[in-house]
C-alpha cells in the first residue's frame, strides 16, 4: 500500500471530456485522462485491501492493487507488466469498461470507488507512447495449427495467447477488417480504430496470421450474406476444410443477430437495425467510400433500446446532425443512486448517463412501441403506450397512448444469439438461447459436442462485454493448449 491515508486524503478524480459542441464536430476521442501526478494521487486512494473486491469484480482479474501502488511509486514499467498478465487489451477495457471492479471496490461501499479504470487508461497509454508493448513471440514451436474464427476480443485474445504458446494461429473473418464489434460496433468516438490496428501489428509479429473477408460455414450458405449482418466475404471455407487442415477450431463468432420489433409498420424505410446503422459510420470514417449510407443528418431520430448500442446511436445521429434524437426504454427508469449496503460488490441498477446522452437526448422510460406509421412507404412516425410491471409482468397502462414524430428509427434492443449457421455448419449443441453450448470448467471447458471444436466469448455466453469476451478468449486458449499439448502453462 503506497499511501496509508490515501483514502481519506484525496477525492476521486474522474477523467475529463472535451466541450460537447467541439467534440460532436468529429468522431475521434474527447476523453481526457489522468496525468501522470493525477494518476499518482489516485493510486494513493487504494487501501491494498486484504480481500481485493475489485480483483473479484473483475472478469479478467487484473491485480489491481499492485498496480494502483506501482502507479503511487511512480514504477509505470512494472504496473504494464502487471496489468499485461491478466489482460492482453486494456486501452481497449480502459476505454470502453463499464468497470465492474469499481463497483466492487471496497472504497465503494460509503465513498467513491478508487478510478480503477482511468488508473489502468494511464497506464497503458503511457506503455504504448514509451515503446514498451512489443512482440513476444514464442521461444519455440509446437508444430500445432489452431484456427480461430472471428476476430473480436475473444479471438483475438485466443489467437495472441495460442501463438504465444507457440502454436501456428491463423485468425479468420467475414468482415473485411479485424476487430469483431470493436470495429464495427464501437464508433470510434468511444474508442478510435488505431488501437486495433496497433495490436494487429503485434499479433502479426507474434506469427498470427489474419485472413479476413474469409467466411467459415456450410458451402450451402455461400458467403454467408443472407444473414443480415456485417458481412464482406469474398471467399468460403468450409468445416470439413478446417478440420483436415487444423488439429483444433476455437469458434470466436460473438452473437450477432439482433432482436427485432416485428409490430405493424415494421417494413417501412427508415426503421433499421443499430448495426446496420453504426458500422456504415465506422467504414466512413476509415476511408470507405459507401452508397446510400443510412443518415440521421435533419432527422427526427427515434432509437429503441435504452442501453450501450442505442447510447452509440445517440452519439452518432448528433453526430450526423438530427433534428433531434429521442431514446426509448420498456423498463421504467431506475434510482440515481443505488442502495449501495443492498448492491455492493455486485453491479448496481442504477440510471446511467453516458457521454452520448450528454450531448443532447430526451429519454423516455416504461415505453413501448405498438406500430410504425408511414406515408408513400417511408416511416413518419410510431405510436407508443406506458407499460408498467403488475405480477412480475410488464402490461400497457389503458389511455397512455402517444404519437411520436420519426423519420428514422433505430432498433438496438439486444442481441439475441450467434447467427446460426455457423455452429449448424460444425454441428455444434445449442442452448435454449442458441448460443454453442460449452462450459467453463476448469476440466474441458470451452469444448464444444464437437472432437476438436471449442467456443468463447459471445458466442458462447451471449452478447455481454468487451472484459468477458477477453477472459473468455484466454481462458479458452488455455483449454486448447491443454487439448493440444496434454497441459499448459498460460495462465487461466
Ligand atoms: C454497438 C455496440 C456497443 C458496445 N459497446 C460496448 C462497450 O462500450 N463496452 C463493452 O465492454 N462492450 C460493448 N459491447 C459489447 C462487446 O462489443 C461484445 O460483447 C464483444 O465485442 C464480444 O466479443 P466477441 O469476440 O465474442 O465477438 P464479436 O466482437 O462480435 O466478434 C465476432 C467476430 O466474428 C466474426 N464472425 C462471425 N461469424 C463468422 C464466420 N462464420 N466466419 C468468419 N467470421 C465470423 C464477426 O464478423 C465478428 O467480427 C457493445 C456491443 C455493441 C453491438
Ligand atoms: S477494493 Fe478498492 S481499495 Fe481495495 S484493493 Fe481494490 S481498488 Fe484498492
Amino acid at each position: 500500500m503506497g499511501k496509508t491515508t490515501g483514502f481519506m486524503e484525496y477525492e476521486r478524480i474522474e477523467e475529463g471530456y472535451k466541450p460537447v459542441p467541439e467534440r460532436l464536430k468529429h468522431y475521434k476521442e474527447f476523453v481526457i485522462g489522468l496525468d501522470e501526478s493525477q494518476a499518482k494521487v489516485q493510486g494513493a486512494r487504494c487501501m491494498d485491501c486484504g480481500t481485493p473486491f475489485c480483483n473479484n469484480g473483475c472478469p479478467v482479474n487484473n491485480i489491481i492493487p499492485d498496480f494502483n501502488d506501482l502507479v503511487y511509486h511512480a514504477d509505470w514499467k512494472s504496473a504494464i507488466e502487471v496489468l499485461h498478465s491478466t489482460n492482453n487489451f486494456p486501452e481497449f477495457t480502459g476505454r470502453i469498461c463499464p468497470a465492474p471492479c469499481e463497483a466492487a471496490c471496497v472504497l465503494n461501499v460509503n465513498d467513491d470507488a478508487v478510478g480503477i479504470k482511468s488508473i489502468e487508461h494511464a497506464i497503458i497509454d503511457r506503455a504504448w507512447e514509451e515503446g514498451w508493448v512489443k512482440p513476444r513471440p514464442a521461444k519455440h514451436q509446437t508444430g500445432k495449427k489452431v484456427a480461430v474464427v472471428g476476430s473480436g476480443p475473444a479471438g483475438l485474445a485466443a489467437a495472441q495467447q495460442l501463438a504465444r504458446a507457440g502454436h501456428s494461429v491463423t485468425l479468420f473473418e467475414k468482415n473485411d477488417r479485424v476487430g469483431g464489434l470493436l470495429r464495427y460496433g464501437i464508433p470510434d468516438f468511444k474508442m478510435e480504430k488505431s488501437h486495433i490496428d496497433r495490436r494487429v501489428k503485434q499479433l502479426e509479429a507474434e506469427g498470427v496470421v489474419i485472413r479476413t473477408s474469409v467466411f467459415v460455414g456450410a458451402a450451402k450458405d455461400g458467403l454467408g450474406k443472407d444473414s443480415k449482418v456485417t458481412n464482406w466475404a469474398k471467399e468460403t471455407i468450409t468445416p470439413e476444410q478446417l478440420n483436415k487442415e487444423f488439429d483444433a477450431v476455437l469458434l470466436t463468432g460473438g452473437a450477432e443477430q439482433s432482436r427485432d420489433l416485428p409490430v405493424p409498420g415494421r417494413e417501412l424505410d427508415g426503421i433499421h437495425f443499430a448495426m446496420e446503422f453504426l458500422p456504415q459510420q465506422n467504414k466512413v470514417n476509415a476511408g470507405d467510400k459507401l452508397k446510400g449510407q443510412i443518415t440521421a443528418t435533419g432527422k427526427h431520430v427515434i432509437v429503441i433500446g435504452g442501453g450501450d448500442t442505442g447510447s452509440d446511436c445517440v452519439g452518432t445521429s448528433n453526430r450526423h446532425g438530427a433534428a433531434s434524437v429521442t431514446q426509448f426504454e420498456v423498463m421504467p427508469q431506475p434510482p440515481e443512486v443505488e442502495n449501495r449496503p443492498l448492491t455492493w460488490p455486485y453491479w448496481p441498477l442504477k440510471l446511467r448517463t453516458s457521454s452520448s446522452h450528454e450531448e443532447g437526448c430526451v429519454r423516455e422510460f416504461a415505453i413501448s412501441t405498438k406500430e410504425f406509421v408511414g406515408e408513400k412507404g417511408k416511416v413518419k412516425g410510431l405510436t407508443t403506450v406506458q407499460v408498467e410491471f403488475k405480477d412480475g409482468k410488464l402490461v400497457e397502462i389503458p389511455g397512455t397512448e402517444k404519437h411520436y414524430q420519426a423519420d428514422l428509427v433505430l432498433l438496438a434492443m439486444g442481441f439475441v444469439s450467434p447467427v446460426a449457421p455457423v455452429l449448424d455448419a460444425f454441428g455444434v449443441e445449442k442452448d435454449a438461447r442458441g448460443n454453442a453450448r460449452a462450459t467453463t470448467d476448469f476440466d474441458g471447458g470451452y469444448a464444444t459436442n464437437v472432437p476438436k471444436v471449442f467456443a468463447a466469448g459471445d458466442i458462447r455466453r451471449g452478447q455481454s462485454l468487451v472484459v468477458w469476451a477477453i477472459r473468455e478468449g484466454r481462458q479458452a486458449a488455455r483449454a486448447v493448449d491443454e487439448f493440444l499439448m496434454g497441459y499448459s502453462d498460460l495462465p487461466r
